[in-house]
């Protein structure tokens, strides 16, 4: 088979189309991965809000023991206070009865404050409970969707690589030496269609004797980027 313009048409666009699904079959790991990364992300999402919860809970606790224990101490202060022997020393216990209901005064405002933003993070939970199901599905689907396209993928590629042999198969000894030597360095980009009076690869305009050679259906090398360059459909 003579080494036409549409044969090296066609060789090229077989390469691109490998090119292309060689780039589908590298990117899909990361694809699964983008996947896999939003469902940890949900996942860590709900456990943080459940530890915030849980120490928020703690906090309450806490707080609620503290209040009671002041509570009991001030029931003692006032019964002291009511068998003070002297002003001075009612005195103080009044005071300190003072500062101890203000101080669990401002504990209440706290526990309440607390048990707010628990209510707050509950209605988050739920939310973010529903998010990683939700995602959970996303993921699942779209990896089944990734390797049932890869599949299809690695089928078509094979099929096209051997189209590709069969096709150099045909062709003399010396061009496939030549496409050879352009794949190599450069892959389908080693390969351009003539982009009116110019390389369509490296768009410099085309001495008129490479001009004449292409329109006469011949492909040759671009003299600038060395592309191997033919006529567009
Ligand atoms: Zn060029």
């Amino acid at each position: 088979m003579a080494v036409t313009d549409s044969v090296v048409r066609q060789l090229h666009s077989r390469l691109k189309q490998i090119a292309d699904m060689e780039g589908q079959i590298a990117r899909a790991p990361k694809l699964i991965e983008v996947a896999r990364g939003k469902v940890q992300q949900a996942s860590s999402d709900l456990s943080n809000c459940r530890d915030t919860i849980k120490k928020k809970r703690m906090d309450a606790d806490r707080k609620q023991l503290q209040q009671k224990e002041r509570e009991a101490k001030l029931l003692d202060y006032t019964g002291k206070m009511n068998a003070a022997k002297n002003n001075r020393e009612y005195q103080s216990l009044k005071d300190q009865i003072a500062a101890d209901t203000q101080a669990n005064s401002v504990l209440s405002d706290e526990i309440f404050e607390t048990l707010e933003e628990i209510d707050a993070l509950q209605a988050e939970l739920k939310q973010l409970d529903e998010k990683l199901k939700l995602t959970e599905a996303e993921c699942e689907k779209s990896v089944s969707q990734i390797q049932s396209r890869l599949q299809t993928v690695q089928e078509d590629l094979i099929v096209a690589k051997s189209q590709l042999a069969s096709t150099l198969k045909e062709l003399s000894g010396d061009f496939v030496s030549e496409f050879n030597r352009l794949v190599n360095t450069r892959n389908a980009d080693a390969f351009a269609e003539m982009d009116g009076d110019s390389c369509g690869g490296c768009y410099n305009a085309l001495p008129p004797r490479v001009r004449d050679t292409l329109r006469q259906g011949q492909p040759t090398l671009c003299p600038s980027c060395g592309r191997l360059l033919y006529r567009p459909e």
